[in-house]
């Protein structure tokens, strides 16, 4: 591909983001441990990065093969031929980038950001850690305010490393959000459109993807789009409905990363992204949901309860099938699908009191997130003696904090008391979700119950 669509200005600094990409690739390949972003996904997204194909363009076997020739031509181009996966891995931990005269490692990469902002606005450029991995996009699109958060919608993707997938549809940072164009056609394309050639519940599939499919149709048929013509039709429409919950999701992070907790717990949360989904991360996925507004943000939910009721119903059951993975090989995700599934559903049931409800979740999530920190600092006390001073240089950048964080949690990987204070998590867990079925009125005895109940009944008629 060329770069001919980019401004000569910036010609350099895309040759960085792509050299950036090929090698982390090339890592990806050599090593063969493609992690739980899986290698299909790993290798479509970069191929279709790589020979520009839009999302409505299913990738061929002639696509495939061209790309693995574009991969050797740059591997040659960047002379990576000769390097093994660890040297890689070496190069890529301290690889920077140069934009005039700032240069900057990786994790500093929106400064560069910022220099775009003030020099070429429009440009975006997108950083940050999907588990151990860096994912970087460089391209171009409008962008707004909300209260001090600045919304980057990425309309081009000029160059995107091969760890931010097809399904990644937005990002944040504490003071930006980022939205994917590219990654809501691709949702448009891949989970809606062949919903019209999906086979109904026949009774041999499974109970999870039976729901899953009638949970689509409810999202279709409130939307009123009863066939693939109709759909078409109103497929803009469709992706502003879509982009919606996802912006008010991200803004509710900053609300609750940002806004609320105080930036030790904060980076402590976002830390344990890095490695292993734990009750943590899915206490904060939630929390991004159920925040309550502030300093003109929204989370997600109380922007769709605001919404007239037919749209409301409309997201909260798109928004239901995004976080339905249940039928999905990706168990990561489940901790977070049982409280945001039981959230949507009592709220489809009962909207009103579901909502005056949301007040209650949240002050719990944010309870048992407190507990999770204040329990591993008195289990770690000596590990932390360097913390004050982290907070005390970090000043309103949190970067270095969660880098403290992951560090640490690098280090007591294979210790013992490690593993002690995650079996003290989950159980934390099952207490959590015994006050959260009763906030919500239920008398089940686990909330997936709750989750499968409510749904076989809502998606019955
Ligand atoms: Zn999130």
């Amino acid at each position: 591909m060329s770069a001919d669509h980019i401004p000569a200005d910036l010609h350099n600094f895309y040759t960085q983001v792509l050299r950036f990409s090929v090698q982390l690739y090339r890592r990806l390949e050599l090593s063969n441990e493609w992690g739980e972003l899986g290698e299909n996904n790993i290798k479509s997204s970069f191929c279709r990065m790589l020979l520009q194909l839009p999302a409505d363009q299913p990738i061929t076997f002639e696509n495939a093969e061209a790309f693995d020739n574009l991969v050797k031509s740059y591997v040659l181009q960047f002379e990576l031929q000769n390097k093994t996966a660890d040297e890689l891995k070496v190069d890529i931990k301290a690889a920077e980038f140069t934009y005039e005269s700032l240069t900057v490692p990786f994790e500093k990469l929106h400064e560069i950001q910022e220099l775009f902002d003030k020099q070429c606005p429009g440009v975006v450029l997108q950083s940050g850690y999907y588990g151990e991995w860096p994912e970087v996009i460089f391209g171009k699109g409008p962008f707004s305010k909300r209260g001090t958060v600045t919304v980057y919608a990425i309309e081009n993707e000029w160059m995107r490393s091969p760890t931010v997938l097809m399904s990644m549809a937005a990002a944040m940072t504490q003071k930006a959000v980022f939205i994917r164009k590219e990654a809501l056609k691709n949702l448009f394309y891949q989970k809606w459109v062949p919903f019209f050639e999906e086979t109904e519940g026949e009774a041999s599939l499974s109970a999870e993807y039976q729901l899953s499919h009638a949970i689509k149709q409810k999202a279709l048929a409130s939307f009123g789009a009863f066939q693939l013509d109709r759909f078409f039709e109103k497929q803009n429409e469709w992706l502003e409905l879509l982009q919606a919950p996802i912006l008010y999701h991200e803004l509710g992070h900053v609300i609750i990363q940002s806004k609320t907790l105080p930036p030790e717990i904060a980076t402590f949360g976002e830390a344990s992204k890095l490695f292993k989904n734990t009750f943590v991360t899915d206490l904060l996925e939630i929390l991004a949901d159920i925040a309550s507004p502030k300093e003109g943000l929204k989370g997600t939910f109380s922007f769709i309860h605001e919404a007239d009721i037919q749209t409301a119903h409309t997201y909260m059951w798109m928004y239901l099938s995004d976080a339905w993975f249940y039928d999905t090989h990706d168990e990561y995700m489940l901790g977070y699908a049982d409280l945001a599934c039981s959230f949507v559903l009592s709220w489809l049931k009962q909207p009103k009191k579901t909502f005056e409800n949301r007040a209650a979740l949240e002050s719990l999530a944010l309870q048992f997130v407190n507990s999770s920190y204040e329990q591993f600092c008195l289990q770690f006390k000596p590990h932390l003696d360097k913390l004050g001073g982290v907070i005390l240089n970090c000043s309103d950048d949190q970067a270095d904090l969660v880098l403290f964080w992951a560090n640490l949690f690098e280090s007591l990987q294979n210790d013992a008391d490690f593993l002690q204070y995650n079996q003290w998590l989950s159980t934390q867990r099952t207490l959590f979700e015994a006050k959260w079925l009763s906030i919500l009125g239920s008398s089940q005895t686990s909330i997936r119950n709750l989750v499968f109940e409510v749904a076989e009944n809502l998606t019955k008629d």
